[in-house]
């Protein structure tokens, strides 16, 4: 396949062959636009927007407050949990969804923080890379200012031979994002989680950038906490609730910060004392944002009926195809490749760097083409396989071609920063 020239009946032809094909219609895409960013937000599944209506025209409106028993509002954080934790490799009463990810990361290192000073007293640091999303370091930092540096300190490290190597004795804690947020580089979470437990080393995984676009196994990595977004490959909408995974071995010795009525033994008992609940429920805090969690469990049935390795191939070969076909335009020979083009190694996007990488991103959205920017200069680019076709990826490439070749790119109206990019 490398090397050899992609015709443009070659690439109908994938789409005629594609197991996956059929799922686009799930979705409300406008006919116009070729979606390349379903890795910041999903696009938005039918069964969503009907869920939406359903909500404000008889749920709230007509059934109020009756709805929590009615409509098993009560019970939808569970509910939204074991259907991500099939996406996750979670046997069941190990996954909950509630609050952001920025939060549930708050909860699961405080956790994890706990058990290792009642078990291992002596161990401070959490060990992550300095390329990871930002509010992943960032809430480390909030909560080393609340502990103090003997009990919470940040280390960072650059690759995957320096976390290895960064395995030393007083750390406490190994925080990855399996998929890096810019570089799209996806880690060996088998090997990283095996590797840490053999120096007594806790592990969260942060799942942002993989729930969702490929196979993930919790479980049988014996990972002990995950966290993730509900918004990105899982297409639950701006904002939708985030997910907690902690492992079941692990609940009884677990007390999470946050101690607020929701996670609470018997939140109806209204008891002076908090009491934890035993399970995943513990991780609860606060009332669930109902409309929100409700739109978000009726976008993961999308996934009821997909097979996770059949997803992944067909992601693998959407950024394999964009590559390949980038590589075909002598003009497009200045973006330079930052993803590994290894497949053990790559996520579910493709990130150029390139020095006008902004504007770039900015003349394909006005060409209808919606990717993203990331500073200082990258071009990143989502494969979502559940509703992008083969076609689109000479499309959009097509696109991007001309836009470089005429130089429109360089018009002052690109170089317009907007508040999000
Ligand atoms: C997108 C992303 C987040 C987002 O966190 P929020 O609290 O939902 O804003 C966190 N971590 C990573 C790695 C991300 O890519």
């Amino acid at each position: 396949m490398k090397n050899q020239f992609i015709t443009y009946q070659h690439i109908v032809r994938l789409d005629q062959q594609d197991p996956l094909a059929t799922k686009r219609d799930a979705f409300r895409l406008p006919t116009e636009v070729i979606y390349l960013d379903g890795n910041s937000l999903g696009a938005m599944p039918e069964a969503a927007a009907e869920r939406a209506g359903e909500l404000v025209q008889q749920q709230w409106s007509k059934d109020l407050i009756t709805s929590w028993n009615k409509h098993h509002w009560i019970d939808l954080p569970k509910h939204v949990g074991e259907k991500i934790g099939r996406l996750i490799g979670a046997a069941p009463d190990q996954v909950i969804s509630c609050d952001s990810t920025s939060v549930n990361l708050f909860k699961v290192l405080s956790c994890a923080l706990l058990l290792q000073q009642a078990q291992n007293p002596g161990r401070s640091i959490v060990l992550s890379q300095s390329g990871n999303f930002p509010t992943d370091l960032y809430m480390v930092q909030g909560l080393a200012t609340l502990l103090g540096e003997q009990n919470c300190q940040l280390k960072l490290v650059a690759d995957e031979a320096d976390i290895i190597a960064g395995m030393t004795p007083d750390v406490a804690v190994l925080l990855l994002t399996q998929v890096d947020f810019r570089s799209g580089r996806l880690l060996n979470m088998q090997r990283l989680t095996e590797l840490a437990h053999a120096k007594g080393i806790l592990v969260i995984w942060d799942l942002a950038h993989s729930a969702g676009a490929l196979p993930i196994e919790l479980d049988a990595c014996q990972v002990d906490f995950a966290i993730g977004c509900g918004y990105k490959f899982l297409n639950g909408g701006p904002g939708a609730p985030a997910f907690i995974y902690a492992a079941k071995r692990l609940h009884n010795s677990l007390s999470q910060p946050l101690t607020g009525w929701m996670g609470h033994h018997s939140p109806f008992n209204f008891d002076k004392q908090y009491q934890k609940a035993p399970g995943i429920e513990q991780f609860l805090t606060g009332t669930p944002a109902i409309l929100s969690l409700s739109v978000l469990d009726a976008a993961l049935d999308v996934f009821a009926d997909v097979e996770l390795t059949q997803l992944r191939q067909k992601s693998l070969q959407l950024s394999s195809y964009f590559h390949q076909l980038v590589q075909q335009h002598d003009c497009l020979q200045s973006l330079q490749l930052l993803t590994p083009l290894n497949e053990a190694e790559r996520g579910s996007q493709l990130a150029y760097q390139h020095e006008d990488a902004y504007a770039l991103c900015q003349a394909l959205i006005k060409q209808g083409v919606i990717a993203d920017f990331r500073a200082p200069n990258i071009l990143r680019l989502g494969f979502t396989p559940l509703y992008l076709r083969f076609i689109d990826m000479w499309t959009a490439v097509e696109i991007l071609a001309d836009i470089v070749r005429s130089q429109e790119y360089t018009k002052a109206e690109y170089k317009l920063k907007h508040k999000v990019t």
